[in-house]
């Protein structure tokens, strides 16, 4: 079994947070994972500066709905899955609430985010987090199967399991997370993950795919 395990915003789509800073104008939420590693930290913060500002869940999923994700989101993960044979595990620390609709587009790849809580009001409460230790604790359960497990990622979140993984892939990571990433492989396009996976798989074969 091959499993890969991909983070979701910052890979596959834009970071959904600065996003909806920009649609609401608010400053507090431009903060992400890349600056502030601590995440529920940042999600209390970003909870707090919603209700200050009057936006509930729907105001949230009504901005997201209008993002889509990068252009090359979608043949990548059609040619890891035809090409190369991987099965596909979305490994996010974004919520489902947020996450839906971009999952949707993708082709509804098997995702494993964290949930919102929110009250009768819409008004978004807290965060229900998924059970385990990190996103590495995904890949070590796979690893646990015998699964071999590529894991790709942009951000502090996403180390762990990038080295514990048989292939790890960094992509365009933020020089803050660079810095402490000299141990990794870099991309900055999804299409270069593709090209590595078929060298180092040996076939450089006379298929259509190759350059
Ligand atoms: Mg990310």
């Amino acid at each position: 079994m091959k499993v890969a395990c991909i983070d979701l915003e910052g890979v596959l789509v834009p970071e959904l947070w600065p996003l909806i800073a920009e649609a609401t104008g608010i400053e507090a939420l431009f903060i992400t994972t890349r600056e502030e590693p601590d995440y529920p930290a940042l999600m209390s913060w970003r909870i707090h500066h919603l209700r200050k500002y009057g936006l509930r869940l729907t105001d949230v999923q009504n901005i997201i709905a209008e993002i889509e994700p990068f252009p090359e989101a979608g043949i990548f993960l059609q040619q890891l899955t035809e090409q190369i044979g991987y099965k596909v595990h979305i490994v996010s620390d974004c919520f489902y609430q947020l996450a839906d609709p971009l999952l949707k587009t993708l082709g509804s790849p098997s995702a494993y985010c964290h949930s919102l809580e929110s009250d009768e009001d819409g008004w978004i409460t807290g965060c229900l987090w998924a059970e385990r230790q990190g996103k590495v604790e995904h890949v070590w359960r796979l690893l646990q199967q015998n699964a071999e497990v590529l894991a790709v990622g942009d951000a502090f979140n996403d180390l762990a399991m990038l080295r514990l993984a048989h292939h790890g892939f960094l992509v365009r990571p933020s020089s803050a997370t660079l810095a402490v990433s000299q141990d990794l492989t870099v991309v900055e396009h999804l299409a270069e993950i593709i090209e590595q996976l078929h060298y180092s798989n040996g076939f450089v074969e006379s298929g259509s795919h190759r350059p």
